[in-house]
């Protein structure tokens, strides 16, 4: 599907060469809206010359990790942002549909022709040069999308674009769960010693049900970390089964500090789990303190064992990791741009999505916009109520405890009539977005 018209000749020599850095998921998807808008592209990507500490060849888009781009089904996030992405004419997309393995619901692909059907498409796509050097300054009309392993010769550039106190290089995130899925006859909102509003939502623990909880904690399986995760970056915040370890009263003494956390009817519990609210939309709720390395199975197994979360539904599980990020809420606008230079983009891991698919879609993003852009036209922002507007929203518009995220249905905005069966809630929130994003596109390329 094309739905770009190219610029007559003598409009086409008049245009900007855009440089797109980093050749990967998102890089390449930025690469192919510029090239179909008609763009001389320059693709930077210093692979194989100078390679990642987890990329191992020197093809486009590698899979540094798992050959699943995970589910179709449109009533999933990850389902429902691949039909958004199809909708933008996805370039992974179509190279995943030439590379597919089975995978029963999910989409996985055979990786080394999936990167090689992306370089074929791309360089079919229009007038693009791939330049294998690393690239370590940032111009104007730049779309930067290095990645979670940006190379240390771009980190000075980033830092002097976006301002040095914006650029992290690892996640330490505590797992976040649906509002809906807590017991509310085992918790309480109150502030501590009822100072200031009280916005925590208090998750209480007898002794009993803590010391069978410190014990699950300290003995469940972690994820191995990888050699270059290893060392120092995690210093200053400790994972919350490193903190439990060093003996039963560390957490009462933590993060799970009971004092001046009476319930509503004046009880003192021996200690109390705090849930902050994570969105405006009060679906989503952190636990406050608990970064973790836990494997997945392991966080749902031992944090349901706090009472009020006993069918707790987790949204995005805790992870301690490297990944070079920066602050998008106080850098980036909602179209990936940044807010003291328009035409310097970014796109990808390094704005703070988590996902393969969620980096491509942010590099689809930021080529239609910088296509507009360079047409003198405004870039117009997703609508909210799709998964990668709302994605974008997040990233353009979290508060302070700014993390790195994934799709998930509590980012969108609710349904205006309340769907209590959750597969239909989800039905109508894909049929919702699916039209939203088609009168986008309509919009977008009609002007
Ligand atoms: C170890 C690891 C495992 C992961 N596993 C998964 C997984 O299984 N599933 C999942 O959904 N997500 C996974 N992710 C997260 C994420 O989805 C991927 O990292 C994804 O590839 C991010 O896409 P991207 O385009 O932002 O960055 P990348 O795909 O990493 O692309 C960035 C590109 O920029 C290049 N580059 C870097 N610096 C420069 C420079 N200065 N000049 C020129 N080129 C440069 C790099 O060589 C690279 O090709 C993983 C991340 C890591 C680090």
């Amino acid at each position: 599907m094309s739905y770009l018209r190219r610029p007559k000749k003598n409009r086409m020599e008049k245009m900007n060469r855009i440089k797109v850095i980093g050749g990967g998921l998102a890089g390449v998807e930025a690469c192919y809206q510029l090239l179909k808008a008609g763009f001389h592209v320059d693709l930077y990507e210093m692979r194989p010359a100078k390679l990642t500490p987890a990329h191992a060849t020197g093809g486009l888009a590698e899979l540094v990790c798992s050959n699943s781009l995970k589910s179709e089904d449109p009533c999933t996030p990850q389902g429902l942002l691949k039909a958004e992405m199809r909708e933008l004419d996805s370039l992974v997309l179509q190279a995943a549909e030439l590379s597919k393995v089975p995978a029963g619901g999910a989409l996985a692909v055979d990786r080394s022709l999936f990167s090689e059907s992306v370089e074929k498409l791309l360089v079919a796509a229009g007038d693009l040069q791939i330049i294998r050097e690393e690239c370590v300054t940032i111009d104007n009309n730049t779309i930067v999308a290095t990645g979670p392993l940006t190379s240390k010769g771009m980190e000075e550039s980033i830092r002097a674009v976006t301002g040095a106190k914006y650029l992290h290089f690892y996640d330490a995130v505590a797992p976040i769960i649906t509002a809906e899925s807590v017991d509310m006859s085992k918790a309480y909102y109150c502030s501590r010693y009822g100072k200031g509003p009280a916005d925590y939502l208090n998750c209480p623990m007898n002794a009993e049900e803590y010391k069978n909880f410190v014990k699950e904690l300290v003995g469940a399986a972690t994820v191995v970390l990888k050699s270059f995760e290893k060392g120092d970056v995690f210093e200053g915040c400790m994972p919350i089964e490193v903190m439990a370890a060093r003996g039963e009263e560390s957490l009462r003494f933590g993060p799970m500090r009971p004092v001046g956390l009476r319930s509503p009817d004046g009880q003192k519990a021996h200690a109390v789990v705090q849930l902050r609210k994570e969105d405006n939309y009060d679906s989503m709720l952190n636990l406050v303190g608990f970064q973790t390395n836990l494997t997945f199975p392991e966080q749902r197994r031992v944090f349901r064992m706090i009472p009020a979360l006993a069918n707790a539904e987790f949204v995005r599980y805790g992870v301690m990791h490297r990944n070079t990020y920066i602050n998008s809420p106080s850098v980036l606008t909602s179209c990936l741009n940044i807010k003291s230079n328009p035409y310097v983009f970014f796109a990808g891991q390094l704005t703070g999505v988590e996902g393969y698919m969620e980096s491509a879609m942010t590099g689809i993003l930021a080529g239609i916009h910088m296509a507009r852009l360079q047409k003198g036209k405004t870039p117009l922002p997703l609508p909210t109520t799709t998964m990668s507007g709302a994605l974008c929203k997040y990233l353009s518009q979290a508060t302070d405890n700014f993390a790195p995220m994934h799709v998930s249905f509590e980012l969108v905005p609710p349904l205006q009539e309340q769907i209590r069966n959750k597969q239909a809630r989800r039905q109508a929130y894909a049929e919702r977005a699916l039209q939203d994003i088609n009168k986008y596109r309509k919009t977008i390329f009609a002007d």
